[in-house]
């Protein structure tokens, strides 16, 4: 089975000032082997992350679902891919807040993504009320029937699911272990009716949401957790790399 998932969301954080924390990154990942480790600065970055970078992978935050255009502002999976980004992560709750992106949006996103060589970490993840309502599982199983793609090659080492319940973003709080359990056996259950058995067994699952190095070890042993999505506690390498360290 693949390694465990340890990937960076720097969001909108970093200047070049920020190239010596990821030079810091690639250097403790060539010790920690059994982990694969990325980050996903922003675009202004991914460059040079990428020239800095000899072990870890590059990504980028959001791409448009067209190759090229008139969008003004926008940047294409493509361009992405020419910068040295290797997977986006797509779909993230502050994209779907900030930028009232859609599930269809999302959807036509990781299209274009696969299309231009990118992997592919889609995001999905309820809002407070939705879990108290105890409606947590039926929205994220509708978030991620509604924006993954319906059929692509290799999807064991080309896509990734990343959990990350909106109320445990930035806040601190995570849900309980137990919590994270039955949202990543449920995912699970899902991707094995999409993609079999062999497939949708192994597409690795991360969970987000105040991922710390205090709490690294405890989520990453939950069943079916592949993975981290870290934000806040990827902008250093000391705390990134105590994340990795626990995986
Ligand atoms: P924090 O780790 O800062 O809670 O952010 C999680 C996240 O949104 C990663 O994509």
């Amino acid at each position: 089975s693949l390694r465990p998932y340890i990937v960076g969301n720097w969001k909108m954080n970093g200047t070049r000032a920020m190239l010596s924390e990821a030079r810091a990154i690639d250097r403790a990942a060539q010790r920690y082997m059994k982990v694969e480790v990325a980050v996903a600065p922003p675009f202004t970055l991914i460059h040079a992350v990428h020239r800095e970078a000899e072990q870890i992978a590059v990504g980028a935050q959001d791409c448009h679902a067209d190759p090229d255009g008139a969008h003004t502002g926008d940047i294409s999976a493509t361009m992405a891919a020419d910068a040295g980004a290797k997977f986006v992560i797509l779909g993230h709750s502050e994209r779907r807040q900030d930028h009232g992106e859609s599930n269809e949006l999302v959807r036509s996103k990781a299209e274009a993504a696969l299309e231009a060589g990118l992997k592919v970490i889609l995001c999905c993840g309820e809002p407070e009320e939705k879990r108290d309502e105890g409606k947590a599982e039926e929205f994220v199983l509708t978030q991620l029937k509604l924006s993954l793609p319906d059929a692509m090659e290799d999807v064991v080492e080309r896509l990734t699911i990343a959990y990350e319940p909106i109320w445990a973003i930035g806040t601190g709080r995570t849900p309980t272990l137990d919590d994270i359990a039955a949202m990543h056996g449920a995912i699970r259950a899902f991707l094995v009716e999409r993609f079999g058995e062999e497939d949708g067994g192994q597409i690795r699952i991360l969970y987000g949401g105040s991922v710390k190095p205090e709490n690294a070890r405890e989520i990453l042993g939950v069943a079916n957790v592949g993975g981290a999505l870290v934000g806040g506690a990827s902008l250093t390498a000391d705390s990134f790399m105590n994340i990795a360290l626990a995986a």
